[in-house]
This record gives structure tokens, sequence and C-alpha cells, in this order.
């Protein structure tokens, strides 16, 4: 009846733009988030808001916005320098390690939190521009924290869900930041705050009632006279695309190229962007260990770990890249052989279709971030395991293992509980192994990403319909 529309609002715009010739070019994004949440910002009126991803001087924006407008986004035009202070400083240098309970890689620096305000407060004046009374706000992540509070003072009754895609950290953590008061309130914003866990709903609410004046009941915080209600929704992935992509072609011809190059070598397989939440050191730590003490696996076992480039121009990623390689290198020299080489190592993204190809062929995938709000990457490696082989041990720190439990759950500081997982898998027997993955394959393709989108968007209608019968 209404013409009310939905606004998805994130740091990036799901769309790649490249410079080619003077002129810019935009690719649609493959991620998972831009998947699920293509079901609602492409339909009607819908639209999405976020940082294309790069500068555009002021005299080239008006080409950018119509391009975008076309697929449905509009843009938040930003510097370089509010990117290099908000996204890199506050966001990376402050919010990420102290989320990943990392608090001596925080580096609180005011002109970052100044930025963070400009940039949270620039994204406010562009969703004010696009927003209805009846319309409701899809905010994401930990770099629009305050954005539903700025949006909440000019628009008081405007349904507003936020969702956090990283860890919320225990109070003791979280109160070190000396901006934390205005990141609750921020927050508070919403009606519906999302989290991947119930254990970090679990430290949201308990951080916000020491943190505001508000009243808890159960999940609800009664905050300024209104219900705001926090919940676990564990993000899926598209399940079925990773299902089917391993009878792609492209992806059979990458299949049978590395199948023949392994002949008789027990695969492991590793994905993570570069980051010192994934736990990378200690898990080839255990890997050296490993190969030590098992001279017996020596040209029968490879370990295959791909490290997506990221946040490169913040140093301490700059000294785990460093590190990481001459580990790596260590590891290398002290065992290989003539014919055999222990660690097959790529500093580089990958196409979906290779992803694919691998995730389907590796025998064993091991994820051991020392934190992770999610961790997808585990989820993909079940879901391409069509044939329901195959082995993934998989840390007990990252929100997955609270679903995944039929993977080998470890601890990652214990270099020695992951050594001894990766000698179970490799003497795991079949039957085992199928009995594993088809319980992690079923719950993987049932509570997948679309899912996810459904059941986030019917809780936030139903805390609306709350919030307006108890105020009749
Ligand atoms: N990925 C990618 N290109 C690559 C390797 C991985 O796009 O070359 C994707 C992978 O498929 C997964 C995502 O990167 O969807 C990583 O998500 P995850 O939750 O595991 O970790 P994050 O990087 O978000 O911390």
């Amino acid at each position: 009846i209404t013409d009310s529309k939905t606004i998805i609002v994130s740091n990036r715009l799901p769309v790649k733009i490249t410079e080619e010739n003077g002129a810019y070019v935009l690719s649609p994004s493959e991620g998972g988030l831009a998947t699920g949440l293509g079901s609602i910002y492409k339909n009607g009126n819908n639209i999405w808001i976020g940082w294309p991803g790069l500068e555009v001087p002021p005299e080239r924006q008006d080409e950018v916005r119509e391009k975008l407008a076309g697929l449905n986004l509009v843009p938040v035009f930003l510097s370089n320098e509010e990117i290099s202070l908000y996204y890199e400083g506050f966001s990376n240098e402050v919010l990420w390690p102290v989320f990943h309970y990392l608090v001596t890689y925080a580096n609180f620096e005011q002109a970052a939190w100044d930025y963070y305000k400009v940039v949270n407060d620039k994204f406010k004046a562009e969703v004010l521009k696009q927003l209805s009374a009846d319309d409701v706000v899809w905010i994401h992540d930990y770099q629009l924290l305050l954005l539903p509070c700025l949006i909440r003072t000019v628009q008081p009754e405007i349904t507003i869900g936020f969702f956090q895609h990283i860890p919320f950290p225990s109070f003791e953590i979280f109160r070190l930041i000396p901006w934390r008061e205005e990141l609750i309130a921020g927050m508070l914003g919403a009606d519906l705050l999302g989290f991947h866990t119930f254990d970090d709903a679990r430290h949201f609410l308990s951080a916000a009632s020491r943190l505001s004046s508000s009243n808890l009941l159960d999940n609800v915080l009664i905050y300024k006279n209104r219900q705001v209600v926090v919940e676990a929704f564990p993000m899926g992935i598209d399940a079925d695309k990773f299902d089917s992509l391993t009878r792609h072609e492209k992806v059979a011809k990458y299949t049978s190229s590395f199948k023949a190059s392994l002949k008789n070598v027990k695969t492991i397989l590793t994905i993570d962007r570069l980051d010192y939440s994934k736990g990378i050191l200690q898990r080839l730590q255990a890997f050296e260990l490993l190969l030590e003490q098992h001279p017996e696996y020596t040209g029968k076992l490879a370990l295959y770990m791909v490290v997506v480039p990221s946040r490169d121009t913040v140093p301490k990623y700059k000294e785990l890249k460093d590190q990481i390689d001459q580990l790596v290198g260590n590891i290398n020299a002290r065992f290989r052989t003539i014919n055999w080489v222990p660690i097959h190592y790529f500093y580089r993204s990958f196409s979906i279709e290779f992803l694919s190809a691998i995730y389907s062929t590796a025998d064993i995938c091991l994820v051991t971030p020392m934190r992770d709000g999610m961790n997808l990457v585990s989820k993909e490696y079940v879901a391409s395991r069509t044939a329901d082989d195959g082995v993934l041990i998989l840390s007990e720190m990252a929100g997955a293992s609270k679903e995944l439990n039929d993977a080998l759950i470890v601890n990652p500081n214990n270099i020695g509980d992951i050594k001894e997982a990766i000698v179970k898998a490799i003497n795991m027997p079949l039957e085992e192994q199928n009995r594993r993955m088809r319980s992690m394959r079923a719950i993987v393709s049932k509570f997948n990403i679309h899912l996810w989108v459904k059941n986030f968007m019917d809780k936030l209608n139903e805390v609306k319909t709350m919030q307006k019968s108890l105020h009749t």
C-alpha cells in the first residue's frame, strides 16, 4: 500500500570500480553478503548506500553517481584522508584489534576518532537524503557504529536494524576504548541489534547495560523509553552456489589439473585474508611440529596456504606478512626434499572457480583463527564437499564452531592440539568423514544466507510491531 523501501548501509558498496583508460568501470561484487542482500536491494526502489571503494574527484562524482543509480546503489564519497583516519585508523586500528581481543595492537588516536565521527555523519547525511518515514534501514558492521543513533535523533520513529559482522568482546575488553559510551549510545539507536553468536550478543548486552542508562529484561534493553532487541543471527553462505560450482566446466578443468599434480599426496588447505586474528603463524608452527614428529609424512603431505593481501598500509599487517614469509621459508628449507615441498604458499587472491576447485579437492581444511566473528571459509569448504568426504579442523574461537560441531574442534593457541587434529584427520576412516560431513552439510545448506536475511528482517518487523503495541 505504501511505497516504503529498504535501505542497506555498509562501509563499502557491493561493487568494484576500476578506472580503465580514464573511464570508470563497474563490476558487481560476488561476495556472500552482496548475494544475500541482492534479494533486497535490487528490488523496487530499495537501495544500498556505501563508499564506492576509491577516491573520486568532485568533478567526476555525478558521473559515478549516475552509473551506480542504475544498480540501485548510492555512493558516499570519501577523501583519501577520511579513508586513512576513519577506515584504516579508527575502524581497523582501534575497533578491529579490540573486538578481536588484541588490545595491545590498538592505537587510540584522537584524530582517528574525530574522523570516525565525521564520516559516520557523512553517511547520516546521505541516508537522510534518501529516507522517507516508512522506510526500513539496515546498517552493517563496525565502521558505522554511530550511525543508528545519528539517524534516530533526526527521525525518531524510523525502523533501524544493525548487524555486526565481527565479534563483540567482553565488557572488560570493550571498556578499554576511550570512547566506549559514545559507541554504545550510537549502536542503541537501532531497534534490533544482531550478532553472529549468542556470546557476542551477551557481551553487548552486558556492556550496554553498564555504559548506558537502560534497563535490561532478558535480551531487551529499554533505552530512552524504546525497546531495543539484541539477538544472535549466525550468518550463512550461498550453499547452493558452492555446491553447483563444483560441476562448472571451468572448475572441473582446475580440479583435474590440481589432482594430476598431487599424486598420492594428502592435501591440507588454508585460506585467509592476511590478518593477525587468523592464527596463521601458530598454524604454521603446528605444521612444523607435525613434520618434526612424523618423518613418515615426508613426501606424502602438502599444505596449500592461500593468504589474500589485505590492509597492507597498516604496519601490523606488513609485519605479519614478513613473519609468515620467513616461517614458510624456514619450514620449506628445513624439510623439503629434491622432489617435494611441504608448503605451497600463495600471497594473492583467486577466482571463485579456482577456490571451488581447491575446496572440493583438498583432503583437509584447516581453519584456526584466534578470533573470528563467523568464518565463511569453513562453511564454503563444507558446501563444496559434494562427495561428503574431507575433514574440517576448526578453531573454537570462530563463530562457525557453534554450528559446525562435527568439525575437529581445536584451541588455536594449542599447537600440540592442532598437530594432533591433523594426524587424526589424515587417518580418519571414510565412514567417519561421511558421517561428520553430511551433518555439517545439512546445517550449512539449511541455514544459508537467504534464511539469514529473512530471519533478520522478520525479527526487525516483529520488534517494530511490539514497540507500537507497547506505546498505544
Ligand atoms: N575469498 C576471496 N578470494 C580469495 C580467497 C577467499 O574472495 O582469493 C573469500 C572467501 O571465499 C570468503 C571470504 O573471502 O567468502 C573470507 O571470509 P571469512 O569470513 O572467512 O573471513 P574475513 O576475510 O571476512 O575475515
